[in-house]
């Protein structure tokens, strides 16, 4: 792990989840603040990257799409499961804030500021097609790439990979589900979660439009 400093313009502001899978029986999401996603410069180096930053941290400067920020952050200590480039971020800075940017949030994207990590757990999340996210979607404060743990091998093994998930109205018209994800264990082959049915399970507390 090394410290680096980067500085960039934001392009997306998403919620950072933890997922947790057991065969067809578990999928629990969990919160931990934000992936700011950026188009700068990151231990020198120019391209596209993201930086893990807490929820304080995120009330505290407000970032929004469009600023420039700012600050520091360590490389990934477990980079099959952490999805974000830099995380344990510091010294953040909103050095130019996007005054310009309007209130855009009556069509998706939805790209005004994001919510707490309490509303995005009282909203739950559907399964969402990683060629969505990547696409119409990435901007959405309500997209996340979530890092996945699978419990694959019961207290022995897991497994870990990335899989993108939507927290928005189910109305939404840039809503595809994708591919059925399919969870493996050990010498039971690969099954569907729940057959489908978690995505209805999370979302019970909101109607169509929510
Ligand atoms: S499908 Fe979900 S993530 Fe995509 S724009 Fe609509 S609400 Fe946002």
């Amino acid at each position: 792990m090394e410290k680096i400093s980067w500085n960039g313009t934001i392009l997306s502001i998403q919620p950072r989840t933890n997922v947790w899978r057991y065969r067809i029986d578990n999928r629990t999401h969990s919160h931990t603040g934000y992936n700011l996603f950026l188009d700068g410069i990151a231990n020198g180096e120019a391209k596209q990257f993201a930086v893990a930053i807490s929820e304080k941290q995120q009330q505290t400067l407000g970032f929004r799409i469009g600023d420039e920020a700012s600050g520091t952050g360590w490389t990934k200590k477990y980079p099959q499961w952490e999805y974000a480039d830099y995380y344990r971020a510091g010294a953040l800075k909103r050095v130019k804030p996007n005054y310009t940017l309007a209130d855009e949030s009556k069509m998706p994207p939805w790209t005004d500021g994001p919510p707490d990590m309490a509303t995005y757990e009282w909203r739950g999340c559907r399964v969402l097609s990683k060629a969505c996210w990547k696409g119409k979607c990435f901007k959405c404060k309500w997209a996340t790439m979530a890092n996945v743990t699978i419990e694959y091998d019961w207290g022995v093994k897991q497994k870990w990979r990335f899989e993108s998930f939507c927290y928005g109205p189910k109305s939404c018209k840039f809503y595809k589900r994708g591919a059925e994800p399919m969870v493996p264990y050990k010498n039971c082959g690969s099954n569907p979660d729940c057959h489908g049915g978690f995505d209805d399970i999370f979302t019970e507390n909101r109607d169509w439009d929510d």
